[in-house]
């Protein structure tokens, strides 16, 4: 029955959340196997063999926020903060585009509204400079925000809804509503941006239930771009001892993610490459065609500290991940080879 479901994965036109749940509850091994190769077989059909590359700048940890999980929130006290000047965010993205990679990611905490102008002036600076392609993970800003970044030329927007679960994304978001986060995906649309979301695997109280409900709806919204991840414990935040994401449920939502989302970008994410050490490979084989390096300068990544032991995601991890998932670098990267 789980086989028969999973033929007819690809073509379910409005999938039940009960045919989620049961995708991503494969009830034998050999039915785990299965559903990792059917997502493996429409990776490789829809989008090939080479794995999109970017590169990320953490630009800056201050926020004004408190999400239970992430180490950066306002009151890590223990945190030393930083935020880099555009100048030395340029030279960062200087070092992005020598490797050959035509998209940055920009990222940060929540900052204050104040911050609009001199971000606007980033953005255009390295268009003018780099011709990147931007894209911008920056939490939630106003829709006239929004609509400046993209004016300048800022591509994509990264907004992750987290969890769909209203319960468990209150939990969690002591500053956030999930109606509001979900209007903020809305908007980011209308201002004209390409969508980037996804979601934490393994945040207390969630269920099977949830992530499929996570699935439907990052579907629904036809993102470009679905992120999804384990749930790592931070130090000195609300949720430092509680366990993190299950390795193999998480790669079951990049599988069924695949299944249902078809021609998405779906990184193999930098935590599931720190949950195990053949994490990123994993995710590479479970339907993920995308890796986000990262570039942060030396000096400010201890500081960038999401969860414990992040791994050091560089060119040299990306390509080892690469090579033993028997998957292609990109032409565009130069002086490299796998
Ligand atoms: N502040 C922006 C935002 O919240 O969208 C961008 C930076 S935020 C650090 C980027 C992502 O990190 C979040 O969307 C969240 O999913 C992820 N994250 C934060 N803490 C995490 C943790 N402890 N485990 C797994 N993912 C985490
Ligand atoms: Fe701030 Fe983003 Fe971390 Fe929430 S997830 S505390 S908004 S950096």
């Amino acid at each position: 029955a789980y086989g028969d479901l999973l033929n007819q994965a690809r073509e379910l036109k409005a999938p039940s959340l009960e045919e989620v749940v049961q995708l991503l509850s494969p009830p034998t091994p050999a039915d785990h196997r299965a559903l990792q190769g059917a997502a493996d077989a429409l990776r490789q059909e829809t989008l090939g063999d080479v794995v999109d590359i970017r590169g990320a700048v953490e630009f800056g940890n201050r926020c004004r926020k408190n999400c239970h999980y992430c180490g950066l929130r306002k009151e890590n006290h223990r945190l030393s903060r930083y935020r880099m000047d555009n100048e030395a965010i340029l030279a960062a993205v200087g070092d992005v585009y020598a490797l050959g990679i035509r998209t940055v990611i920009l990222q940060s905490g929540e900052e204050l509204p104040e911050a609009t102008e001199s971000l606007v002036e980033l953005i255009k600076s390295i268009k003018k400079q780099f011709g990147l392609r931007i894209t911008l993970s920056l939490g939630e800003r106003s829709f006239e925000d929004y609509r400046a970044f993209r004016r300048a030329g800022a591509n994509n927007y990264l907004l992750r809804i987290e969890t769909t679960d209203p319960e468990v994304f209150e939990r969690v978001h002591p500053d956030d509503d999930l109606q509001e986060r979900k209007q903020h995906l809305l908007w980011l649309r209308e201002a004209g941006f390409l969508l980037g979301t996804g979601g934490i695997v393994g945040l207390p109280g969630q269920k099977v239930a949830s992530i499929a409900q996570d699935i439907l709806y990052w579907r629904d919204l036809g993102a470009n771009m679905i992120g999804v991840g384990p749930f790592l414990p931070a130090e000195h935040t609300p949720l430092e001892n509680h366990p993190p994401g299950d390795l193999d449920l998480t790669l079951r939502a990049v599988a069924v993610t695949r299944l249902l989302c078809g021609r998405a970008f779906i990184p193999a994410t930098t935590s599931l490459a720190t949950l195990h050490p053949d994490g990123q490979r994993y995710a590479l084989e479970w339907g993920a065609n995308s890796i986000m390096l990262i570039n942060t300068p030396e000096t400010y990544r201890a500081n960038y500290h999401l969860y414990q032991k992040k791994a050091k995601v560089d060119l040299d991890f990306a390509c080892r991940s690469i090579k033993e998932a028997g998957r292609q670098l990109p032409n565009y990267i130069q002086g490299v080879t796998c």
